[in-house]
């Protein structure tokens, strides 16, 4: 079986979130499992730079004479996974975000530059093909290649299904309706089963209606997002689908995080050698100002600072936790405000809280490791990996019962099963509730480290979730 997966983003290079993880992990594993998976990618700079030796395989003229000109490269990575790259200089030979300029804005030809993506995936799919490899399927990502079947049904001749995975509802992509021509859309396309979305043009929409098969990233997501309180004003699209959507908990890449081996930490530990977790706590109290103390926890957060997180119910309840008494440690960007919130929180509290605004994959697989709980009070969360990260790490996740928190963490209350600690609403007092749960049960050594244990036993890699998309490839 032949399989396309086409993203806007692959790890490490080209980052903003969890597609970049999934778009670098997935495709290896059906690899591993006998899938001849091709990964196109646009030839941003980091990938330039990171496949020197890529090279042209095939010209693609100007597609639907309304695209700039672009071509096909191809090389193979690192570990092995066959790489395309969409060399299109005018869209993506820009430094940073793959997404945002440096003023924090959307590229102005955002809608251009996606398009492209997903008409070149549509078309390597299709009767047009320049290639002689044809895909049986072909796997596109987020609103950023969610045309691609948009374009198999109303542009092209498909040769392959499709199957569109959400990783976040949150972003459509909406563009204006004059849209429509700039991307070679026909006419017909402006309709209620196209593009159309209260007026605007939506990739995300049109892919939802248009793909032979949808999935998203949990199976409590899949559910939540029918729903009128979850499902961001696509829930009614998402239920007439619901035949056709399927939630698959991502995995994580159980190299990288991997306590026992882990480049970035002082100290390696395993489920037997949990002991020498408390040395990778000392080092990052010591690099990020903390006070060594081991006679208090040690919580905390790596994330986007936005408002999806829940971040601010942690805001709102922090000078509480510090009383516990327990200490703090944050790492995150994003929304100004958040950034400013948690500078002055950690400016309160010298020594007991600790602030790094930015990105930094080192210090998360050192926060990862030296902290003793996770904090992780979603909003929503349509899988999330810094959980799983944790349970992996002997780190305890206490997170609120969304999406895939809710399929991953099962709380302490449950003796045989508990890995964490799981909270309803969406409110400061229940998180601290938590918060204080766990600060007493890790006040008791031998029940909790029965609780990182259980997290440590289970297996997050990527075979099985590997396996259920191949499942679903089959059945289309
Ligand atoms: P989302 O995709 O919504 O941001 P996930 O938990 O699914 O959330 O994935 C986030 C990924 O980005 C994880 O690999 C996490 O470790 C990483 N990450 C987020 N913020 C930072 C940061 N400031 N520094 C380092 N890594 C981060």
């Amino acid at each position: 079986m032949k399989v396309l997966f086409a993203t806007s983003e692959l790890a490490p290079w080209v980052k903003t979130g969890g597609l970049g993880d999934v778009a670098a992990a997935l495709p290896p594993a059906l690899r591993r499992a006998g899938i001849d998976v091709r990964v196109l990618a646009p030839w941003y700079p980091a990938i330039a730079r990171a496949f020197p030796n890529a090279v042209v395989i095939a010209e693609l003229p100007a597609a639907s004479g309304v695209f700039p000109g672009a071509a096909l490269r191809s090389d193979i990575a690192p570990d092995g996974t066959s790489m395309l790259f969409l060399d299109c200089m005018a869209c993506y030979m820009r430094e940073g975000n793959p997404y945002l300029g440096a003023d924090g804005r959307d590229w102005h030809d955002n809608a251009v530059r996606f398009g492209l993506l997903s008409y070149v995936a549509a078309l390597l799919a299709s009767s047009a093909t320049p290639l002689d490899w044809r895909p049986d399927i072909l796997h596109c990502h987020d609103w950023q290649t969610a045309l691609a079947p948009v374009y198999l049904h109303y542009n092209l001749k498909p040769l392959a299904k499709s199957v569109l995975t959400i990783h976040n509802l949150a972003f459509q992509g909406l563009f204006g309706a004059h849209t429509l021509r700039e991307l070679g859309l026909p006419q017909q396309a402006w309709a209620i089963d196209g593009v159309e979305y209260y007026g605007h043009l939506s990739f995300l929409k049109g892919g939802l209606q248009h793909a032979d098969h949808i999935t998203t990233v949990s199976p409590t997501y899949a559910r939540e997002i029918q729903t009128d309180t979850d499902g961001m004003g696509m829930a009614g699209l998402l239920r007439y689908r619901a035949d056709a959507l399927t939630g698959i908990l991502n995995g994580i890449d159980t190299e990288q995080w991997n306590p026992a081996i882990d480049p970035h930490l002082p100290t390696h530990y395993a489920g037997a050698t949990l002991g020498n977790k408390s040395a990778n706590k000392r080092a990052l109290q010591m690099q990020m100002g903390l006070k060594h103390a081991d006679d208090r926890p040690l919580f905390g957060v790596v994330s986007r600072l936005s408002g999806q997180k829940g971040l601010d119910l942690l805001l709102a309840c922090a000078d509480e936790l510090v009383k516990l008494p327990a200490q703090l440690v944050v790492l995150g960007s994003g929304d100004a405000a958040l950034e400013k919130a948690f500078r002055e929180l950690a400016a309160r509290h010298p020594g007991q809280i600790a602030v790094r605004i930015g990105f930094d994959e080192a210090l998360a697989h050192l926060i990862e490791a030296g902290i003793d709980a996770f904090l992780m009070p979603s909003r929503f969360e349509p899988c999330g990996l810094n959980q799983m990260y944790s349970l992996r790490y002997g780190t305890p996740p206490i997170v609120r019962a969304t999406g895939g928190l809710a399929d991953t963490v099962v709380d302490a209350a449950d003796k045989d099963r508990g890995n964490g600690f799981v909270f309803e609403r969406a409110e400061p007092a229940e998180l601290l509730a938590a918060v204080r749960r766990a600060a007493s049960l890790w006040a008791r050594p031998r029940l909790w480290r029965q609780l990182q244990k259980n997290g440590m036993a289970a297996d997050h890699g990527w075979n099985q979730p590997a396996q259920e998309y191949i499942e679903l490839y089959r059945s289309l």
